[in-house]
């Protein structure tokens, strides 16, 4: 894998992560943005979507802005950066602020077309931070505490924090360097995983209790919606890791997990969320639906509401 980008033509460089943001586009964005003011670049951060509270203490990492005021400043950036984005339609309305520059798409989603004019796509890794400590480690950088706590952020939330089949040999190596180096490995876990809102257990527990099993208890499928949310106070941000949870019941391969909300000409629209075991590729189905992702997790968003997605799902599923 070629991981060699000169950054040294470049000065004022914005990186883009995709539409609501995981660790590891949050955790990739930092640790690239990050690097490059270390090496003297102008560098800021573009979102478009509230933090996960999980992922808050990496905004004090560096700076972000939003749309609006990235839209006064985009015509003096010489460089755009995408990362942990499968297409171009990952940053959504941010596509704008983009165009007419050059751009290089990081990635390590298998469906990406490389649509950069430079793409460093690894469908292997494990996640876009692996990929980006490659990267800065192929420019002779000594990677910093903050920049090492920003990658392993997105390598433990991008495999189940080193569960899952995607972790490669290399992926603990890295983990093993970047402890090396002094990160605080304690404050990532308590921030990720040890501090859970009240709200988020709440909208956690309705949604198991709507689990229905299909294909011989091999595929569960659930769902949140508008009703659930204003019961339990619960924000959309407070129903990540659903899909997983669903996904590890004993029998379970395939777990789908849907979002309906209502949009403002009363359309409903539904995000699906899907994880499988080993042996399945999510990945095409999601792309049937307009969607994208990896063969063990993929996802796609579509305007029906969420009886008829979850009729269209099991037309889909022959497992
Ligand atoms: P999640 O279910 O956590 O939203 O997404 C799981 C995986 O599927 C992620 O790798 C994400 O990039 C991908 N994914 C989710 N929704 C979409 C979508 O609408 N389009 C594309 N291209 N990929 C998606
Ligand atoms: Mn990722």
């Amino acid at each position: 894998m070629n991981y060699a980008f000169d950054f040294s033509k470049y000065n004022n460089i914005a990186v883009f992560p995709h539409s609501s943001p995981d660790g590891d586009a949050i955790g990739s964005a930092v640790a690239m943005s990050m690097y490059l003011r270390e090496i003297g670049k102008k560098s800021i951060i573009v979102i478009d979507d509230e933090i996960q509270y999980e992922l808050r203490f990496l905004l004090d990492y560096t700076d972000f802005i939003g749309y609006d005021e990235a839209k006064k400043l985009c015509n003096d950036w010489d460089l755009c950066v995408t990362v942990d984005c499968g297409d171009l339609d990952r940053i959504a309305r941010r596509k704008d602020l983009v165009e007419g520059k050059p751009l290089l798409n990081i990635d390590h989603h298998v469906t990406n077309p490389n649509f950069g004019d430079f793409n460093i796509v690894e469908g292997d890794a494990p996640s876009a931070c692996e990929i980006i400590y490659f990267i800065l480690k192929e420019n002779a950088f000594d990677i910093t505490k903050e920049i090492g706590e920003a990658i392993y952020t997105g390598m433990s939330t991008d495999t189940g924090n080193f569960m899952y089949e995607n972790v490669r040999v290399q992926t603990f190596e890295v983990a093993a360097k970047l402890l090396s180096i002094g990160i605080d490995k304690a404050k990532i876990i308590y921030n990720l995983y040890q501090n859970n809102r009240a709200e988020k257990i709440k909208i956690h527990a309705l949604a198991m209790d709507k689990i229905t099993f299909h294909c011989d208890k091999k595929l569960a499928i659930t769902h949140v919606d508008e009703k659930m949310f204003e019961e339990t106070g619960a924000s959309v941000l407070d129903t990540e890791g659903i899909s997983e949870s669903l996904r590890d019941i004993e029998g379970v391969e395939v777990s789908c997990f849907i979002k309906e909300k209502t949009l403002e000409d009363g359309t409903l629209q539904c995000k699906v969320s899907m994880r499988a075991m080993i042996g399945h590729d999510l990945s095409k189905i999601a792309s049937d639906f307009g969607g994208g992702g990896h063969k063990a997790a993929a996802g796609f968003t579509i305007d029906e509401g969420k009886d008829r997605v979850k009729e269209l799902l099991l037309e889909k599923f022959d497992i």
